[in-house]
């Protein structure tokens, strides 16, 4: 792996940053599983450019009539390179460098706006999906969510086991607002960020975008991007890494560990020290 001079210099920068300050966070998005052959939405190769972007009332048409909505759901395969890539992929050197990154305690949340649990399976464990996990189903009323196979789709739409409310995919759909558990945790997390690490997203999908802005008000927050591609959030940040993040991370593991001087390490998930 070849990475530009240009390219090494900021993920030395980088590095440093995160070893000064005080409490890392990051925000992740399509583009870190790009790698892991999920298309993204927008960029080069992104999934609008073939379908479109879609409106904003999927959340509607689910509330107006969820029976409907399941059975299409259930019977239907829209997008289905999409569905096809989320059953297929494995997480890529990017995510468990993030792992790896949160064992030596270099990284202290994931806000990550990606639905296909490539965290999760990695080993990430402080992290927030702010756009849901397309593994899980979860009830409107309590917003307790529950794992596919616990929740029997016989009867449609499926009713929430503890309260009776309505059951729809975890997945935050188009119009639906940020269930209010994980968004408050984003907050928060933001008002305690004093570094974040902004991930091959394009940034313009809100509010996940304005949570490195929140970061930047309240506390200065230092903004690093990694992405190959310019984001609607590039000119804010201190330091751009322009590189795909499964190469970029975990050199940047690397660079943060000899910043903490810890040395060299050789591949592969790190034990925590
Ligand atoms: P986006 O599709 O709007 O933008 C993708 C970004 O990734 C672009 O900035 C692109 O330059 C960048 N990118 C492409 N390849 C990359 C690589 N190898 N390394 C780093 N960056 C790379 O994605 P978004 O900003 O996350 O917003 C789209 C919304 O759609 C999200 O909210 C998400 O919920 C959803 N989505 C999720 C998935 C998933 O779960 N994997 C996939 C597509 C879309
Ligand atoms: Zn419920």
């Amino acid at each position: 792996m070849t990475l530009p001079d240009s390219v090494r210099a900021a993920l030395e920068d980088a590095a440093q940053t995160i070893v000064e300050a005080t409490y890392v966070t990051a925000l992740a998005g399509a583009g870190m599983s790009a790698e892991s052959g999920i298309p993204t939405f927008r960029g080069p190769g992104g999934l609008w450019k073939k379908y479109g972007e879609p409106d904003n009332l999927g959340y509607q048409r689910f509330l107006k009539d969820p029976q409907q909505w399941w059975e299409e759901r259930l019977s239907e395969n829209q997008m289905p390179e999409m569905r096809e890539a989320l059953e297929k992929a494995e997480p890529n050197p990017g995510h468990y460098a993030l792992v790896d990154l949160e064992r030596i305690g270099a990284l202290r949340h994931l806000v990550t706006q990606n639905v296909d649990n490539l965290h999760r399976a990695a080993g990430s464990e402080s992290i927030s999906e702010i756009h849901g996990n397309h593994t899980l189903i979860r009830c409107i009323k309590c917003v307790r969510r529950f794992r596919r196979d616990e929740i029997s789709l016989d009867k449609l739409p499926p009713e929430c086991p503890t309260c009776d409310g309505l059951l729809k995919t975890d997945t935050v759909m188009f119009g639906e607002p940020i269930p209010p558990d994980v968004l408050r945790r984003c907050q928060e997390e933001a008002a305690l960020s004093d570094c974040v690490l902004i991930l091959g997203t394009s940034a313009i999908v809100y509010p996940a975008a304005a949570l490195p802005e929140v970061a930047r008000r309240l506390n200065g927050a230092t903004l690093i991007e990694i992405n190959p591609n310019e984001t609607a959030l590039t000119e804010v940040c201190d330091i751009v890494v322009r590189a795909p993040t499964g190469e970029a991370l975990p050199e940047l593991v690397t660079a943060v560990r000899r910043a903490q001087g810890h040395g060299e390490v050789s591949g592969g998930i790190l034990e925590a020290t």
